[in-house]
C-alpha cells in the first residue's frame, strides 16, 4: 500500500479513538502516524527506510516487521523506557500498518515466521487503492469537521 494511504489511515484512526486516551491528541495522533510507518522500514525507498537502508537489505519486506511479532516485540521494548499510555498510539498505528497491507494482494504474514500468508486483491497504487484512498480522505474530512 502506498504511504499515504497507510497516512490517512492511520490518521483517521487517530481521530476515532484520541478522545478514549488519556493524552494530548496530537501528540496521540503523531505517535499512531510515526507507529504506521515503522513496518515499511524494511524497504530502503520508504520513508524511513531510505534513512538506514541496512534494515532494507538485512530484512525481506513483509516479513518480519510486517508481523504480530515484530509488534508486540517493539511494544514491549518500548515499555521498557517509556511510559505504558504512549504504547497505546504506537500499538494502535503499527498495527494499522500491519491490518491495511493484508488488503494488498502481496498480503503479510501476521505470523511470521510461520509461513500463512494474509492476502487481500488490492495492487499498491491500482484503482483499487486509490478508491479506497479517496474514500478514507473524505470519511477523514467529515471527521474533522463534526
Ligand atoms: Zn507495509
Amino acid at each position: 500500500m502506498l504511504f499515504k494511504t497507510h497516512l490517512i489511515f492511520a490518521f483517521l484512526i487517530g481521530l476515532l479513538t484520541f478522545q478514549y486516551i488519556q493524552l494530548q491528541p496530537q501528540l496521540y495522533i503523531a505517535i499512531i502516524i510515526f507507529a504506521a510507518m515503522i513496518p515499511d522500514i524494511d524497504i530502503t525507498t520508504s520513508k524511513l527506510g531510505k534513512h538506514v537502508k541496512i534494515v532494507g537489505y538485512l530484512f525481506t519486506h513483509r516479513g518480519f516487521f510486517h508481523s504480530l511479532l515484530a509488534l508486540f516485540l517493539f511494544s514491549y521494548l518500548l515499555s521498557l523506557v517509556i511510559p505504558v499510555i504512549y504504547i497505546v498510539p504506537f500499538f494502535i498505528g503499527y498495527l494499522s500498518h500491519l491490518v491495511l497491507d493484508t488488503l494488498n494482494h502481496q498480503g503479510i504474514m501476521f505470523l511470521y515466521p510461520i509461513p500463512v500468508r494474509i492476502k487481500g486483491f488490492m495492487k499498491t497504487g491500482g484503482l483499487a487503492e486509490i478508491i479506497l484512498l479517496i474514500l478514507m480522505t473524505i470519511i477523514t474530512l467529515f471527521a474533522v469537521i463534526i
